[in-house]
């Protein structure tokens, strides 16, 4: 276990500052976010969460650069990054027996977030705006669901340009080493799950 005041002084992790082509908007550390109000915060201070475990660090670098070959200007944002252990607790005190529940890893199991292996993001063209992704960030919804493209499509719910949106994004992380879930458009785990879980210190 490590505390996220101390990650700052950690060999395993890498700040999002130094990873190029990257661009970071931590929307828990701000109110912009579902719950309307700055998560990463204790006792009034702000924890600095812009960090990621050296190897996931390492992997969104290369997820960035094969965004530059590929789509010259476009960048990677990234929307959450390390997540506290603390931070996801009274996340889930918030969101329990809510409809929101399901996108959330219950605190007893841990979310990858919580080891630094896996990060939000979303795609940023060349003239600063994020690309339409058809739904918004934290969308809790299933717009949002890339298991239900085909679906969302044929509806009508999406376009065929969201969707290649969110497939740039999917194949430049992939790039990168990260696999994407079903449920999240912009989430994305590095590694295992399960090493993870049994082999790395959660950051608290
Ligand atoms: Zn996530």
């Amino acid at each position: 276990m490590l505390r996220i005041e101390d990650v700052a002084n950690h060999r395993d992790f890498r700040p999002l500052g130094t990873v190029p082509g990257v661009e970071v908007d931590l929307r828990y550390a701000s109110e912009d976010n579902f719950a309307g109000r700055v998560l990463y915060t204790c006792d009034g201070v702000l924890w600095d969460c812009a960090w990621l475990r050296r190897e996931a660090a390492d992997g969104l670098a290369a997820a960035a650069a094969w965004l530059e070959r590929h789509r010259p200007g476009w960048r990677i944002r990234v929307l959450d990054a390390l997540r506290p252990q603390r931070v996801q607790e009274a996340i889930w005190r918030d969101v329990v027996g809510t409809p929101l529940q399901p996108y959330f890893a219950n605190p007893e199991v841990g979310s990858i977030h919580s080891f630094g292996m896996a990060v939000d993001v979303t795609l940023v063209q060349p003239n600063g705006a994020e690309a339409d992704m058809g739904s918004g960030f934290d969308e809790m919804s299933e717009r949002s669901h890339p298991e239900f493209h085909e679906r969302l499509l044929a509806e009508g719910v999406l376009a065929p340009a969201q969707i290649d949106e969110r497939r740039w994004l999917a194949d430049a992380m992939a790039a990168g080493g990260f696999a994407g879930i079903a449920t999240e458009w912009w989430h994305f785990d590095h590694g295992d799950r399960v090493r993870v879980r049994r082999d790395w210190p959660r950051v608290i």
